[in-house]
């Protein structure tokens, strides 16, 4: 019987059950994913459940906000994806040890190669937790990364961690004068309810020639992926990487590789 689980908040709409779910039985495996609701307020919430890890009766957790930082000094071990991105999305064991890793960098990067050929230069809309990870996929890749955020300073601190990114102002000016094949929205703008926001500046045209990969994947189209689609480029919601860093957490977990198209189903997406 293998546990799993996801601490964060608020956490009630995670896909992340149902996904697990399917991933335990496509690979035949008996086993659990819980989901662990810990209000900020609570002072032992994260470490009982370290705790409880240390134990054996959890057997591999996934960490989203606000935890994502805050996890880190209760654990033994970082791997180097984790440690460059300065977040963890998933603990496992190892030897008596408590590991943290980053799958969203390893994720996102899956996905985009299924999504397009290799890109040479992106944009990242965005610099909080999902961009720097996103924007360290693209930086190892040898891809020349410009990261805009609506307060400059924070993008200017992703390009002191990742030498080599260029930060920019969220204008359209901005935008329009940088030439990119892809663009990617690390921010939250369009996600439910507010389906009608788009991070994109309007009356601003995007490229035909720009792919564009939105995180977000609540609504599964976007305001942002549909407006670019009817422009001409190619476009792609937020599943298919959240799929990916599942499937990464869970072959961390289980040493079981579950098959994607399975996962996707699973969250109503067939074939892109
Ligand atoms: P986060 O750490 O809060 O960072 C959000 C970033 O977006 C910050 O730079 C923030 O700037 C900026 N932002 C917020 N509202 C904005 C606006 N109206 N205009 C311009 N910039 C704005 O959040 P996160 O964890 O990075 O998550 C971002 C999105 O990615 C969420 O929708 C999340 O669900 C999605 N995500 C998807 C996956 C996946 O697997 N598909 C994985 C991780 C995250 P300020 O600091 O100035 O607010």
């Amino acid at each position: 019987m293998i546990r799993l689980g996801l601490v964060g908040y608020p956490i009630g709409h995670s896909l992340s059950p149902a996904i697990h779910q399917a991933a335990l039985q496509a690979c035949g495996l008996e086993g659990c994913y819980s989901l662990f609701a810990v209000h900020p307020d609570e002072a032992t919430g994260l470490s009982d459940l370290v705790t409880r890890m240390r134990a054996g009766k959890l057997d591999g957790l996934n960490v989203t906000i606000p935890y994502k930082q805050r996890m880190i000094p209760l654990l033994d071990e970082l791997t180097p994806t984790a440690r460059a991105i300065g977040a963890v999305n998933t603990i496992y064991r190892r030897d008596g040890m408590l590991v943290g890793e980053n799958t969203d960098a390893p994720g996102f990067l899956a996905d985009l190669q299924r999504f397009m050929p290799p890109t040479r230069r992106a944009v990242v809309l965005g610099a909080g937790g999902a961009a720097r990870a996103v924007t360290y996929a693209l930086w190892r890749s040898n891809c020349a990364v410009y990261v805009t955020a609506r307060r400059l300073h924070q993008a200017r601190e992703l390009a002191r961690v990742f030498q080599g990114i260029n930060p920019m102002e969220f204008s359209a000016e901005a935008l329009e004068a940088t030439e990119c094949d892809l663009l990617v929205n690390a921010t939250p703008v369009g996600m439910f309810p507010n389906i009608e926001d788009s991070p994109w500046p309007a009356g601003l045209r995007i490229p035909p020639s720009t792919s564009v990969y939105d995180l977000v994947y609540n609504p599964p189209e976007t305001r942002l992926v549909s407006e670019a689609r009817s422009g001409g480029s190619r476009a792609t919601g937020g599943l298919g990487m959240l799929v990916e860093q599942a499937a990464l957490a869970f072959e961390l977990w289980t040493e079981e590789k579950a098959g994607r198209e399975v996962l996707m189903e699973t969250i109503g997406q067939g074939a892109r």
